[in-house]
C-alpha cells in the first residue's frame, strides 16, 4: 500500500494502521462481536519535509514557519514512525542527473541480490515458522543478530542520541541483517549497522 502525502491523511485513520503493521492483522469491532483478518501489507508513503516541500532544498528557499512545520510533521505520530522499519530522506534530482550520468543498479542485477540474500534468509531461519529477517522475534534477532564490540557501540551510542525505542533497537539489527545479507556476510559489520541506524531519520527529530 502506497499513501503519498502521509500528513494530509487524517491523524485517527493513520493510528488504525498500527495494528496491521505489527501484528499482520486487523480486528473490527462493532456493537456485538469482533473480528480479525489476516491483513498482511508491506507500507510504503511519502511526505514532504515542510508544507512547501522545499524545506532543506539548496535551491529553492522554504518560507515555512517552525511552527506550521511542527504542525504539519505532527499528524504522524512516534508510534506511527516507530512501526516503519526504513525512513530515507530522498532530495530532489538535478536535471543535469536525471538527463544523463551513470546507469545505477539494473533490475535485473537487482533481483539476483534480493534472491541471494531472501535465499540466505531462509537457510538461516530452517526449521522455524519465520521466512524473512524482517518477521524475525525478539528472540531470534538476539540470536542471529549478533554484533562486534564495534557495532555494540555504535548502536549504543545512536539510542542514547537518538532517544530509540526498544521496538526501534530491533528494527535496525534486522535491517542490519538485511543489509549484511545483500553483501552476502555471514556477520553484521559496523558499516551494515551504520547504514541501518541511518534509515530511522525520522526518529532524529528532523523537523526541530
Ligand atoms: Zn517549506
Amino acid at each position: 500500500m502506497f499513501l503519498d502525502e502521509l500528513p494530509e491523511f487524517n491523524r485517527r485513520t493513520l493510528e488504525v494502521l498500527r495494528q496491521p503493521l505489527e501484528d499482520g492483522t486487523v480486528t473490527i469491532s462493532r456493537a456485538l462481536n469482533s473480528t480479525t483478518f489476516p491483513a498482511n501489507f508491506m507500507l510504503i508513503a511519502a511526505l514532504n519535509p515542510c508544507p512547501c516541500g522545499y524545506r532543506g532544498d539548496p535551491r529553492r528557499s522554504c518560507h515555512c514557519t517552525p511552527p506550521q512545520v511542527e504542525r504539519y510533521m505532527s499528524k504522524i505520530s512516534g508510534p506511527l514512525v516507530d512501526r516503519i522499519d526504513i525512513h530515507i530522506e530522498v532530495p530532489s534530482v538535478p536535471f543535469k542527473e536525471l538527463s544523463g550520468g551513470l546507469p545505477g543498479t539494473s533490475s535485473a542485477e537487482m533481483r539476483v541480490q534480493v534472491t541471494t540474500a531472501r535465499q540466505r534468509q531462509a537457510a538461516r531461519l530452517a526449521g522455524s515458522s519465520t521466512r524473512y529477517n524482517a518477521d524475525m522475534s525478539h528472540r531470534q534477532t538476539r540470536q542471529f543478530c549478533c554484533l562486534d564490540d564495534e557495532s555494540q557501540n555504535l548502536l549504543k551510542a545512536a539510542m542514547m542520541e537518538m532517544g530509540l525505542s526498544a521496538r526501534a533497537h530491533d528494527k535496525i539489527l534486522r535491517v542490519a541483517r538485511t543489509i549484511a545479507d545483500l553483501d552476502q556476510s555471514d556477520s553484521i559489520r559496523p558499516n551494515h549497522l551504520n547504514e541501518a541506524i541511518n534509515y530511522r531519520m525520522l526518529d532524529r527529530n528532523l523537523w526541530t
